[in-house]
């Protein structure tokens, strides 16, 4: 028996281990990088290719952090509570999971947290 909910999680949780290898890469092909904040060209490409939402320019660090994002997701992945918002545990939008599949905040609440 599979659920809807429950494939439509195996499927962001392929996309989340892609990410997650693409970063990896992208780390490992200039190490120097990830305490930096740079600018490079790769990184611009790095931001195009995965990340086609309105991020223009991915840095290391933001990819740092995209990468304990991730692993984060892929935990809530593991313990079944993937796609539910930490703060109001109301479902996230599939749309906010598709543009961010580590998202750990409803947008609502997302903007909340932002605005305080
Ligand atoms: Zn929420």
């Amino acid at each position: 028996m599979r659920t809807a909910v429950k494939s439509t999680n195996k499927a962001f949780r392929t996309l989340l281990l892609k990410k997650r290898d693409e970063i990896l890469a992208a780390t490992r092909r200039e190490p120097e990088a990830l305490s930096a904040n740079v600018q490079s060209p790769d990184a611009v490409e790095f931001a195009v290719r995965t990340v086609e939402q309105d991020v223009t320019v991915v840095t290391a660090n933001l990819r740092s952090g995209m990468l304990k994002e991730i692993e984060r997701a892929l935990k809530r992945c593991a313990g079944g509570t993937y796609g539910v918002c930490e703060a109001c545990s109301e479902e996230i939008s599939s749309n906010r999971l598709k543009a961010i599949p580590w998202a750990r905040y409803c947008l609502t609440c997302e903007e909340l947290r932002s605005r305080n």
